[in-house]
């Protein structure tokens, strides 16, 4: 049954409902995985990408209940990082190896359009072989344009859960699930590479939760696709609340890159966070990238999305070979490339 279900998911990148449903709950994912490794050794062979991850600002006007970085969250102390030290970080990563670089922030209204668009256009001129990721949040058609044509080539929101009920679980009223599916669309029409994603057990999810997740997934056909399990943050109206399961996530890793063969799937920090040698494990059910943090240690600590999240630990172990012999340990290749998504082809 399993077996039958795997493979059609496999030539098809289709399934009903209900076998999408018995693939997240395997426990005995042996078959997802094999089909998996074989699609991403089909469409993107040893390769591993990695992409700077700048968190360039910790200021933000939303309320997301799962959030450390909430408005809400007054005990935490708040940054922004300068145009210049975020220059400097990309530098640095350029010596690293980085030819991507994700600039990711709270949604904060100190920065203008003309701020955004400022650094994106410094970093294109001085490396114009780089492609430059945003992930700010929902903003407007004029402001998302404007980042286009300053040079951004890449855009990260994930829609966090596709159902409508379970999006008003999860943030105030103010925030709509249909406004951030909105913000996609249009992200995609004005020419970006779109990355969405969710939370994997974020509070009240279900199981056919998950299976909208992929459904509309179906119908966005991102080129990146970023899960993560929900870790729960201190000071906010989650933090006692469980954290998501691992397993379930490299099940639907693997799932993602049989329905999505072409797509660039993150290894994401929070199942690093929560599962010993969770990137591994990421990239073992079928992720292709990682994230490594440039963000300066103090400000870092301070990007606390959720409880433990790992400081600046991925530039430092890049710099002393550790991260690139992890990853050469389980047969993978951290490769120097702007890591574009695959063009996609029809199965
Ligand atoms: N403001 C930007 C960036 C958000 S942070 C935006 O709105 O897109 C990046 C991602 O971290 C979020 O999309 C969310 O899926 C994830 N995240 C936030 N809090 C989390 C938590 N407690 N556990 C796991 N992931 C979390």
């Amino acid at each position: 049954m399993v077996g039958e279900v795997v493979d059609r998911l496999y030539r098809t990148r289709n399934a009903s409902d209900a076998e999408l449903k018995l693939l997240i709950g395997l426990e005995d994912p042996s078959l997802l995985r094999e089909a998996a490794l074989s699609r991403r050794l089909e469409w993107y062979g040893r390769k591993v990408f990695i992409r700077g991850l700048i968190e360039f600002t910790n200021h933000c006007r939303n309320n997301c209940y799962y959030c450390g970085i909430r408005a809400g969250n007054v005990s935490l102390g708040r940054y922004r990082l300068a145009p210049e030290t975020i220059m400097e970080l990309v530098r640095d990563g350029y010596r690293l190896g980085f030819r991507t670089f994700v600039l990711q922030g709270g949604e904060d209204n100190g920065y203008s359009d003309e701020g955004i668009c400022s650094i994106v256009s410094s970093i294109k001129k001085e490396y114009p072989d780089c492609a430059v990721t945003l992930s700010i949040g929902e903003k407007d058609h004029g402001s998302y344009r404007a980042y286009f044509d300053a040079g951004a080539d890449r855009y990260l929101l994930r829609h966090e859960t596709a159902s409508q009920e379970h999006y008003s679980s999860l943030h105030p009223s103010r925030m709509s699930l249909e406004n951030r599916k909105a913000c996609l669309w249009d992200l995609k029409r004005i020419g970006y590479q779109v990355g969405s994603g969710f939370m994997v057990g974020s509070p009240g999810q279900t199981p056919d939760n998950l299976v909208e997740d992929l459904r509309f997934l179906q119908e966005l056909q991102p080129d990146m696709i970023g899960i993560g399990p929900f870790v729960p943050a201190a000071n906010t109206p989650f933090a006692t609340k469980k954290a998501g399961s691992v397993d379930t996530t490299l099940n639907l890793i693997s799932i993602l890159r049989l329905m999505f063969p072409y797509s660039l799937i993150p290894s994401t920090t929070s199942l690093g966070t929560i599962a010993p040698a969770g990137l591994e494990k990421g990239l073992e059910a079928g992720a292709n990238v990682i994230m490594p943090e440039l963000t300066p240690p103090d400000e870092a600590r301070l990007y606390s999305l959720y409880d433990n999240k790992p400081v600046s630990a991925g530039a430092l172990m890049i710099t002393d070979g550790s991260l690139r012999e992890r990853i050469r340990a389980i047969g993978y290749d951290i490769v120097t490339a702007r890591g574009d998504v695959a063009v996609p082809k029809r199965p």
